[in-house]
This record gives C-alpha cells, sequence and structure tokens, in this order.
C-alpha cells in the first residue's frame, strides 16, 4: 500500500483545512509521519518514498440516494450491481447509502476496491403501489412485521414507499394509514434503526413526521409548514433533482387516463427548483442522492450537485452536502486522524466552481488509488 503525501488543500469540513496530510497504512494523518526516510524529496527509493497528490482534497463523496443492484427493469445480476458500484465509484462516491435494492447487494461490501455500502435492504411498497419488481410488495397488514425484517436485514436504514399513484383515484395516495405507518416506523427506531422513505406527495408528509421519520427522499410535494416542521426535527431531505426532472415526462404519459396526476407532477416539475430554495430558506439540511439504479444512470454525482447549485444553492453548501455533511449524518468518518483514506483530489475549488466535481484528479479509498488522471507528480 503506498505512503501518500498530500498538499494543497485538504478540507476536512467548513471550518477546518490543512495544507498538507499524510496516508499511512490506509490511514489519514495530518502529523508528518515519524518513518525512516520520509522526506519527500524524491531521491528515496523503494518502499521509503512518498506518492506526491496535490489538489483539493474532500472527504470522498456521498451519495444518499442510490440503487446497488436496480436498473429500469429491476433486479440486476450481481456482476452487474459491483459494475454500478465501479462507476459510482470512480465519480467519486466513496460511500452510498442505498435507498432499497430488489437484491441483497451485501456481496458488495466484500471488495476493498468498491466504495463503501450502507445498506437498506428491500424498498417497503404495496402491491401495484410502486415500479414493478422493485420493492418487496406487503400488505398495508404485514407493514410493521416487514419493517422489522428488513431493519434487521440493512445496515441501519429501512426504506418505504410512502406515497404512489392510485389507479383508481387517478393522483397520488398515501400508501399506509397513519397510525400503521407510524408503529412500523417505532418498531424499526427500538431496534435502533432509522427509516426513509421516498414521497412525491404533500399528502404523506405530516404522517411520516408525526412518525418520527427520519430522512425524506424528494419531497416535491413538501409545503412550507412541512418544512418548517422538518427543519425543527432535524430531518434532512435529499431533494434528488436528476429524478425530478422526469416528471414532466411521467406527467405526459399519465396525461390521457390520469389527469390530476399529470397536472400535480407537471406543476412540482415546474417547481422543482424553488422547491430547493424553499428547503433551504426553511433551514432544512439539504443531502445529495443521484436516484441512480431505476432510470437514471450510476455515476452522476456530480450531475446532481450542479443541479443543486442550479437550483439555487450556493455551491459551497452543495459540496458539504456531498461529502462531510453527509458523512456526520450517516455516522461515517471524514478525513480526521487516523480515519480510512477515502477521499477524492480535485485540480481546483469545487466550492468556488461545482463542475469541477465532474473531474477528479485522483480517487483514494481506503488508502489505495483507485483512480488517478495522469502520472502521478
Ligand atoms: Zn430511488
Amino acid at each position: 500500500m503506498a505512503r501518500l503525501h498530500l498538499t494543497g488543500t485538504v478540507v476536512v469540513d467548513a471550518a477546518t483545512q490543512h495544507g498538507e496530510a499524510w496516508v499511512v497504512d490506509g490511514r489519514i494523518t495530518l502529523t508528518r509521519p515519524v518513518v525512516a526516510d520520509a522526506t519527500a524529496d524524491g531521491d528515496s527509493t523503494g518502499d521509503d518514498s512518498w506518492e506526491e497528490i496535490s489538489g483539493v482534497v474532500l472527504p470522498g463523496l456521498v451519495d444518499v440516494h442510490c440503487h446497488i443492484g436496480l436498473d429500469s427493469g429491476g433486479a440486476v445480476d450481481p456482476e452487474i450491481a459491483l459494475k454500478q458500484a465501479v462507476v459510482d465509484r470512480d465519480a467519486g462516491t466513496l460511500l452510498i447509502r442505498d435507498a432499497g435494492s430488489p437484491i441483497d447487494n451485501s456481496f458488495v461490501q466484500a471488495h476493498d476496491e468498491l466504495p463503501r455500502l450502507i445498506r437498506a435492504g428491500r424498498f417497503i411498497a404495496r402491491p401495484k403501489r410502486y415500479l414493478r419488481g422493485y420493492g418487496r410488495e406487503i400488505e398495508v397488514a404485514d407493514l410493521v412485521r416487514v419493517v422489522v425484517e428488513e431493519a434487521r436485514r440493512g445496515d441501519g436504514w429501512v426504506k418505504i414507499i410512502a406515497d404512489w399513484i392510485d389507479r383508481e383515484t387517478g393522483d397520488l395516495e398515501p400508501l399506509w394509514p397513519a397510525e400503521v405507518l407510524g408503529e412500523a416506523i417505532a418498531a424499526a427506531h427500538a431496534l435502533g434503526v432509522r427509516v426513509t422513505a421516498h414521497t412525491f406527495a404533500a399528502e404523506s408528509i405530516d404522517p411520516l413526521l408525526d412518525a418520527r421519520i427520519d430522512c425524506i427522499e424528494h419531497g416535491t410535494g413538501m409545503n412550507r409548514a412541512q418544512m418548517d416542521r422538518a427543519a425543527a426535527a432535524g430531518v434532512p431531505v435529499v431533494p434528488t433533482l436528476l429524478q425530478v426532472a422526469n416528471f414532466e415526462g411521467y406527467a405526459a404519459q399519465g396525461r390521457e387516463k390520469f389527469p390530476a396526476y399529470a397536472e400535480r407532477m407537471q406543476r412540482m416539475y415546474d417547481n422543482r427548483f424553488a422547491q430547493v430554495r424553499a428547503f433551504r430558506e426553511a433551514g432544512l439540511t439539504l443531502l445529495v442522492g443521484t436516484d441512480a439504479g431505476g432510470t437514471i444512470g450510476h455515476g452522476a454525482i456530480a450531475e446532481e450537485a450542479e443541479l443543486m447549485v442550479q437550483a439555487g444553492i450556493p455551491a459551497p453548501e452543495v459540496v458539504a452536502a456531498a461529502s462531510w455533511s453527509a458523512r456526520d449524518f450517516l455516522g461515517a468518518q471524514g478525513l480526521s486522524e487516523g480515519a480510512s483514506a477515502d477521499f477524492v483530489v480535485y485540480p481546483r475549488d469545487p466550492r468556488e466552481d461545482i463542475t469541477v466535481l465532474r473531474e477528479p484528479s485522483a480517487i483514494v479509498l481506503r488508502g489505495n488509488v483507485v483512480a488517478s488522471s495522469g502520472t502521478a507528480t
């Protein structure tokens, strides 16, 4: 394993950065290691040499809404799931909170060269009330039991589909009565497991907040009062703008048979950037999630971050949300002394120009240089 010497700007968080850091035995250290011949003067040889990496160093990016083991048709073979994780890694995503997978993707965790994966088990939905083949399709009466099962299978998270089109009413409707949802989320919490929910509709938000949901995915329907409630409760939102960009298409597909649904999806599409600005104005914590794996390709964290900036979130906040803030939220280490060396290096500061996230110059995972543009300096 290479010993690395980092120079430039080593960003720990918004308040702390260093001009230098080192990687020894796969771990970050912020004090010059006392190692025989540990100079970086270029004429050291063999095992005593240091690989120089220079640039703006960020804690490895975090995609908090990513589906490993899923594509538009549902479950994929394990080899494809592994390839998805490689694509995410090569975009700088070194930690994934899986937002539901139709397969048991725990085999990804045996691969040191792949991003760290915090699994949420299988999505939980009702028959005909979510995309076919994606989730565990259960009846309302089974929700509590199934949440407990998935809570035991995952890595501290469970994913519930909270609303979806109901073909009988022709509009988005909650999947679960509020009392059952409350009981299910309480059961997960009793196991020390957090719960996140897919929600497009305003109608499912108050029951989720009443039930002490831990995170909100999409949140396109949230009104200002709901945003204020979520902010006060410290519940973050993952705006998934790449996904919301598809709402216009969903509206078009539904227009003939489900005009109310189509009108709502179109309205949320038209309002998508203003909605994200309103999240920020309400003081909500925003996180970055690509929603890769269904209709969206993997490796799109830079594109999602750019959309958030385009929506009006300042680039420094988006970078924090894609890196150290998300790590804090998930209980993962960043670039602290002794932490695993999981970081991404950029030629310029993405807090000044978010598009720089598209061009990492080096990606280091568990102390190994897994990607590097050009030759080592
Ligand atoms: Zn998703």
